[in-house]
């Protein structure tokens, strides 16, 4: 018999709905999602969910109080937990950045040496400090930490950027970045006999895969369907099958979404025609 498996997911905040629609998209979502609801069972799948904050995560994991979790890297890191990343997810991507006022005169992390800085990161901080031989006093604080320079709590500050907004509206610049960071699914380290968990990561990592990825169709005379093979971004050999009409032939390949926006124009220098993009639901290479 299959042992169950208990995944941890943010209850709220930036992670929360992305990582619910992932399980949705898995075929595995929880039978009554509810804003108030602390646990539920998957439908589809042997899950028990449990729904905390994606801060309390990386110790809910380390603890073996769940199987799983879904979090923030930067949150693993900065927890020091002793916990495996099973997979990236490619949603909460963000920065953890130095910034200062735009009139301060920093212009590198080296230039905070001796300074005061704010983060709600100090282990990170520390660490990426000490690693460029930087010596600063870092002070601890848990939100809000780009209002800090303005009310002279610090010169500078340690912060998670995405889009950089927040810094701008703040007055803030960057000088640098200190940690990439993702959303992740992460498991109990050296815990790899468990088959649900196996399956999950591939189930999981399958619809990350997908996203990443477009089917594309199109229709080429076969004296050009080389012109077309040698622009198709595509790791694996195309599927070209003959059509009812003599002499045109279909392209069937799977290639990044990224490419799609370059890939097209070049496709029809080529000849192609009926181009055509379709999601992909699962991918498993
Ligand atoms: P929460 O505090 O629950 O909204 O979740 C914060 C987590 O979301 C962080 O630990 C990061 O992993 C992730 N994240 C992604 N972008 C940002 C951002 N711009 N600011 C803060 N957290 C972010």
């Amino acid at each position: 018999m299959t042992r169950r498996l208990t995944l941890a997911l943010p209850s709220k905040g930036r992670l929360r709905e992305p990582s619910w629609a992932l399980l949705e998209a898995s075929g595995v979502a929880p039978q009554e999602p509810g804003e108030r609801v602390l646990q539920a069972h998957c439908r589809n799948a042997d899950i028990d969910l449990l729904f905390v904050r994606a801060d309390d995560v990386p110790e809910y994991v380390q603890d073996s109080v769940v199987d799983c979790g879904i979090t923030g890297l930067d949150l693993v890191a900065e927890r020091d937990s002793s916990v495996e990343v099973l997979l990236r997810l490619g949603f909460g991507t963000c920065s953890l950045q130095a910034a200062v006022s735009m009139e301060d005169s920093a212009m590198k992390l080296s230039d905070l040496e001796g300074r005061r800085i704010a983060t709600s990161h100090p282990r990170i901080a520390a660490k990426v400090l000490a690693e460029r031989g930087v010596s600063a006093d870092l002070v601890q604080v848990a939100g809000s930490v780009e209002i800090s320079p303005r009310l002279g709590l610090a010169d500078a500050i340690i912060d998670l950027v995405s889009t950089g907004s927040t810094l701008r509206t703040n007055g803030l610049r960057s000088i640098g970045v200190l940690f990439e960071s993702e959303a992740v699914l992460v498991g109990r380290t050296g815990s790899t006999d468990h088959e649900a968990r196996r399956t999950l990561t591939t189930l999981l990592g399958s619809v990350i895969n997908a996203r990443a990825n477009r089917y594309l169709l199109c229709n080429v005379a076969k004296e050009r369907l080389s012109e077309v093979t040698a622009v198709l971004p595509t790791k694996g050999s195309p599927t070209v099958m003959d059509l009812a009409t003599p002499g045109i032939v279909a392209v069937h390949a799977l290639v990044p979404a990224a490419e799609i926006w370059s890939l097209l124009p070049k496709l029809a220098a080529c000849g192609a025609t009926s181009i055509l993009t379709l999601p992909v639901e699962r991918m498993v290479p």
